[in-house]
């Protein structure tokens, strides 16, 4: 079994005190996996005993996992969707929590197109803010020197909208950026940010991202790390930078800021930071006006040791662009986390991306493991699934994830594949593997193979009208070009020959699949993380062009399906050899910040 103890001889490493608090309470926590799951689920039944949704099993008082897991069935989202919308409607009982409901997380993840609420409780800030509070200390024990500077983050916050009972429905780092915690939280030298918190707490992300890089490019010597919380979100201030450049020159240049910048604590905040500076205005535009951006990271802000962004699962695709613009700096990838709850951590930040071992933290949450096998039944009501717990994990083993928190989720299935990989102390550390049934991904946006399918369906009904059908598709995340989008190709079958499909109309269809997609897909179109949806047809007798292909590589004629989505780059290069035309949805889908039911 590999176990990993390096961090309690590291500890000293650092030679900063302040560190080894936070590195002990890591070992302790790892070192006693077993009976801190058991106290923590002991405490969730305890408070929660007397809910609504917990006394309809009859745990009768018991807190035991052995009771616990013979009475509790695991759920999805839509399981709880009664007990969620009567909360958001405003019933204040306890239903999941005994603990008050403070507000919804809104997921990435959609239910029926709209974003999953996440209930959550106060408290979980604590924890939330606990988990960060531990990531610079593991970092300082591989990259010194980190309080000598500062890091260029660009942090957003996104819309928040009422729920009818009144509850505040918002993404979790909005809650967390316009959190006391974070908002007050006290100096330290590890963790000073370029960005001031007028600026990430500004609502509108154009002038946010504005004042964010501007601040950045005026302490571009002082920067020491680059990042966002995801890769495309890095990706997309590069893009920034490339349409703005001349603008933040004439700012730096002048020691004026952008008349569009409007919201006033910015426009107050930039304008003690903003002066005039010939000399850096001339730095951004020879650097920026060259045709060659590689290295673009580097050369603006030369001290960067390395990038912190999520390059684990979804946005691994975005690996070779940051490469690019980077020279080659370390991606650091320091946690997990998500809206049901946060997970845990990277202990080894610097590592390659694709050695990215998440290690759970046993305080967060009462941790269960459904045995992952690709070619297994879904789980059924009447045998319920034997879930293994954290401590007794087997490496090389997939799991799927399922919590219990104290915000009540109980025994929630979060959608995520892991790997164990390995042990720190007797705590099991995880390969991201994938998240379930999401077939493409540009941004924030999950889109399954459901909701592609009925977005096709939709597209075919406009095809009706010119005798024309769809006799196979596949797609593509194409996200070689900053902002990525969805490529779908289309085989079709055109009856009429006189009558085919004009690139008008094609368009037209390219536009019938954004309308269709999930809110967050909508969302990131309007603000421009994701480029307009393509349709590529391809020469008939493609798709067969295709099958073929995978039986000469192995695969079985009687089970061959399509596949759904493509990204293997021999299949890419037979498609795209095939393709006779291409379209693009001519305008933007309509999103508003409310939900639609
Ligand atoms: P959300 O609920 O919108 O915050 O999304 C949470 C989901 O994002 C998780 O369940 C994962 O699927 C994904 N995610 C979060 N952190 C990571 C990470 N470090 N690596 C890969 N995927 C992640």
């Amino acid at each position: 079994m590999a176990v990993d103890s390096t961090l309690p001889s590291a500890v000293g490493a650092t030679g900063s005190e302040k560190d080894a608090k936070p590195l002990l309470f890591i070992e302790e926590m790892t070192k006693n996996v077993d009976s801190d799951q058991e106290r923590v689920l002991g405490e969730i039944l305890t408070r929660n005993g007397e809910t609504e949704y917990l006394k309809r099993f009859n745990l009768n008082g018991a807190t035991d996992r052995e009771t616990f897991k013979s009475k509790i069935p695991v759920v999805i989202y839509e399981d709880l969707q009664p007990e969620i919308q009567r909360i958001a409607n405003g019933d204040k009982s306890p239903i999941l929590s005994s603990h008050p409901i403070s507000e919804f997380l809104t997921s990435s993840g959609t239910s029926a197109g709209e974003r999953k609420l996440m209930p959550t409780i106060h408290e979980e800030l604590d924890r939330r803010q606990l988990l960060y509070s531990l990531l610079m200390p593991v970092m300082n024990l591989y990259v010194p020197g980190l309080d000598k500077g500062k890091g260029l983050y660009f942090l957003f916050i996104k819309a928040e909208t009422k729920t009818p009972g009144g509850l505040l429905a918002r993404p979790v780092l909005t809650s967390y950026y316009k959190s006391e915690h974070f908002k007050n939280r006290p100096y330290d030298p590890f963790n000073v940010y370029t960005s001031p918190n007028e600026t990430i707490l500004c609502p509108d992300s154009i002038q946010s991202m504005y004042a964010q890089m501007l601040c950045g490019l005026i302490m571009r010597e002082e920067v020491l790390r680059v990042g966002a919380v995801f890769a495309s979100g890095l990706l997309k201030a590069i893009r920034f930078l490339q349409v703005n450049w001349k603008q933040f020159a004439h700012d730096i240049e002048t020691g004026t800021l952008n008349p569009k910048v409007t919201d006033p604590s910015v426009r107050e905040c930039m304008n003690k930071i903003l002066k005039p500076n010939p000399e850096l205005a001339a730095f951004v535009t020879k650097e920026c006006s060259e045709e060659n951006w590689e290295r673009i990271i580097t050369r603006v802000w030369p001290n960067t040791k390395y990038l912190d962004v999520i390059v684990t699962g979804a946005m691994a695709q975005y690996i070779p662009t940051l490469e690019y613009y980077s020279g080659g700096l370390p991606m650091a990838c320091t946690m997990y986390a998500s809206s049901e709850c946060y997970f845990g951590l990277n202990l080894k930040p610097m590592c390659k991306p694709s050695e990215v071992s998440y290690t759970i933290m046993p305080n967060m949450a009462y941790f269960e493991f459904l045995p992952h096998e690709s070619s297994a039944p879904e789980l059924s009501r009447d045998s319920p699934p034997r879930l293994v717990d954290l401590a007794v994990l087997q490496v090389g083993k997939e799991y799927e994830l399922i919590v219990t928190t104290y915000a009540g989720l109980c025994r929630y299935r979060v959608g995520d594949i892991l790997k164990v990989t390995g042990f720190h102390n007797a705590a099991p550390q995880f390969r991201f593997i994938r998240r379930k049934n999401v077939l493409l991904s540009i941004d924030f946006d999950k889109t399954d193979e459901s909701e592609l399918q009925q977005a096709i369906e939709n597209a075919l009904v406009l095809l009706k009208e010119f005798n024309t059908s769809v006799v196979e598709y596949t797609s593509y995340a194409e996200t070689k070009h900053i902002p990525g989008h969805y490529v779908i190709y289309w085989e079709l079958l055109v009856k009429d020959a006189a009558n085919a499909p004009t690139d008008q109309f094609l368009s037209q269809c390219c536009f019938e699949m954004e309308e269709s997609l999930n809110v967050v897909y909508r969302q990131c179109r309007v603000a421009d993380s994701i480029g307009p949806l393509e349709i590529r047809v391809v020469k008939n007798g493609t798709f067969e062009e295709l099958m073929d292909y995978a039986i000469s590589r192995g695969a079985s004629i009687n089970q061959y399906k399509v596949p759904r989505c493509v990204s293997f780059t021999p299949i890419m290069e037979l498609l795209d050899s095939r393709v006779v035309s291409k379209h693009f949805s001519p305008a933007l889908p309509h999103w508003k910040p409310e939900r639609r039911r």
